[in-house]
């Protein structure tokens, strides 16, 4: 990008949103300056430690060195020449549903206590944020100049993110679509700016980040702030409703003898549906379907309006999560006193992020059932245990220290590396060879041909299957 097309961009929250926006934007071109609360992540990254798991994270912070200030300062970057300030602060779920935003309007508030009235400024909510928050927003700042008798022009705008953990760099770099949602002309014009050469695709390539061959442009959406806090939202439930539609399916499969692999190809093959998210497993987890369902809940709710969809994809999320103790009920028969293996804590694979993982309801479920618990995660293990200190659950090194005489293994996060572990070894080493497969990772057939009373999610061959211990 030339010197002179580039933004000074303020991005405060450094977790996972706003890292990775803050990288790509850097090595982009743009001068980043981060702010964040925590003074543990801005010491990590300043000394160029990722704080998050997350694939090429290491080699960008190396490769943006110098384009980027971890250690900035609202106030300083407020009174310096910021052209933009990106909000990218958690939202998480206050206890009846609604979204806690009290981060957001801290920063809102800091903004409109230092700001210049020189300068037109730019604030983007990138935080999942639900309808009426760009306004929020700006009254809250509005609120603050008037106080101290200034007047500045500012723009709220509303740009949701869509990137994926486990993905989030190549998600940034090669989005499907980016929404803008916003009134003013010029908030619009420098958002494009901001976003130019991931519209126009014309940048090289990170060496962390390689561009997919055959990828279009992507499509950049601009509509009203509030379309883009509902369009958010409503992209989020139709994909958790779409991954609970599979699971709700697998189940009637495990009833009538169908194999849910089996019909979720034919099904995803339609282009009208597609194949994403047809997965039958475990359910759902992570920082975003879990809070953002329920946002949307609680949003509908204040209008009296029911999401019927929704609850019920909630439900069967629930659902989908218990039934793992029920089919360790239906091999084991009694829990009390077994030990169980959980391989897998995170809420998906490549990630260190706990939050929500279905493996934390399971675990949890188990202990209170009197299963002893162990323990294994490539990755997310440091993180479950300082989030959990007072579980009473055993971490293990690794797969074959978590087999080793176990009554059950429990397959609950679809790492990779779990596809390359020496299965037909390690059915010697338990104390009972129950495998529950949650992600239908593995091969029923070599895992049973090996010995293991194998069990995964809506698969044909389960039903009816029967106790059998090691010999
Ligand atoms: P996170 O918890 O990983 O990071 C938030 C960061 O903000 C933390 O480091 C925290 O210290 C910092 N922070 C909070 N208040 C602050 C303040 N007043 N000043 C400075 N720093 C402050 O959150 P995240 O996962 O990056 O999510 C951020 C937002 O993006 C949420 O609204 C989330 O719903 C949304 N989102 C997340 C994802 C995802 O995959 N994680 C994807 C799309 C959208």
């Amino acid at each position: 990008m030339k010197p002179s097309e580039s933004l000074n961009i303020t991005i405060v929250g450094t977790g996972y949103v706003g890292l990775t926006t803050a990288l790509a934007l850097a090595y982009l071109g743009h001068r980043l300056q981060c702010v964040d609360k925590n003074p543990e992540i801005v010491n990590k990254l300043e000394r160029g430690i990722s704080t998050i798991y997350e694939a090429g994270l290491e080699e960008l912070l190396e490769d943006t060195r110098g384009q980027i200030n971890f250690n900035g300062n609202l106030k300083d970057c407020l009174h310096q020449d910021t052209d933009l300030v990106i909000i990218a602060v958690g939202t998480p779920s206050k206890e009846n549903g609604d979204t806690d935003l009290c981060f957001v309007e801290e920063v809102a508030r800091d903004i409109g206590k230092n700001l210049l009235p020189e300068r037109p400024l730019v604030v983007v909510n990138k935080s999942t944020v639900p309808v009426g928050t760009a306004r929020r927003v700006e009254t809250v700042i509005k609120e603050e100049l008037e106080r101290r008798q200034v007047e500045a022009t500012i723009s709220v705008v509303s740009n949701p993110e869509f990137l994926r953990e486990g993905s989030a760099l190549h998600d940034t770099f090669y989005p499907d679509r980016m929404v803008v949602g916003s009134e003013d002309v010029w908030s619009v014009n420098l958002m494009r700016q901001m976003y130019a050469p991931i519209l126009s695709q014309d940048f090289t390539p990170p060496r962390a980040v390689p561009r997919p061959e055959g990828i279009g442009l992507p499509a950049l959406v601009t509509t009203t702030p509030t379309s883009a806090e509902l369009l958010k939202y409503t992209a989020n439930a139709f994909l958790a409703a779409k991954i609970s539609f599979i699971n709700e399916i697998a189940g009637l499969a495990e009833k009538v003898g169908a194999d849910i692999q089996e019909v979720a190809r034919g099904v995803g093959l339609d282009k009208r549906i597609g194949s994403a998210f047809l997965n039958a497993g475990v359910g759902w987890g992570g920082s975003c379907f879990p809070k953002d369902t329920r946002s949307l809940l609680y949003t509908a709710q204040q209008y009296g309006y029911e999401l019927p969809l929704t609850s019920a994809a909630v439900e069967v999320n629930y659902r989908q999560r218990m039934k793992i103790i029920e089919k360790l009920q239906h091999t084991l028969k009694v829990i009390r006193g077994s030990t169980v293996g959980i391989l897998g804590l995170s809420f998906k694979p490549n990630t260190d992020d706990i939050r929500e993982s279905p493996a934390i309801d399971v675990i949890r479920e188990l202990l209170e059932m009197g299963a002893r618990v162990k323990a294994f995660d490539p990755v997310a293990m440091d993180k479950y245990q300082r989030t959990f200190p007072d579980q009473d659950v055993i971490y293990a090194a690794s797969v074959e220290a978590t087999a080793q005489n176990s009554d059950a293994l429990v397959l609950m996060t679809d790492w990779e590396e779990f596809m390359h572990v020496p299965w037909k070894e390690l059915v010697l080493t338990m104390r009972r060879p129950v495998f529950i497969d949650g992600r239908n990772l593995l091969q029923p057939e070599n895992m049973r041909k090996w010995g293991y009373d194998y069990v995964g999610i809506g698969r044909a061959a389960d039903v009816g299957v029967g106790l059998r211990t090691k010999a």
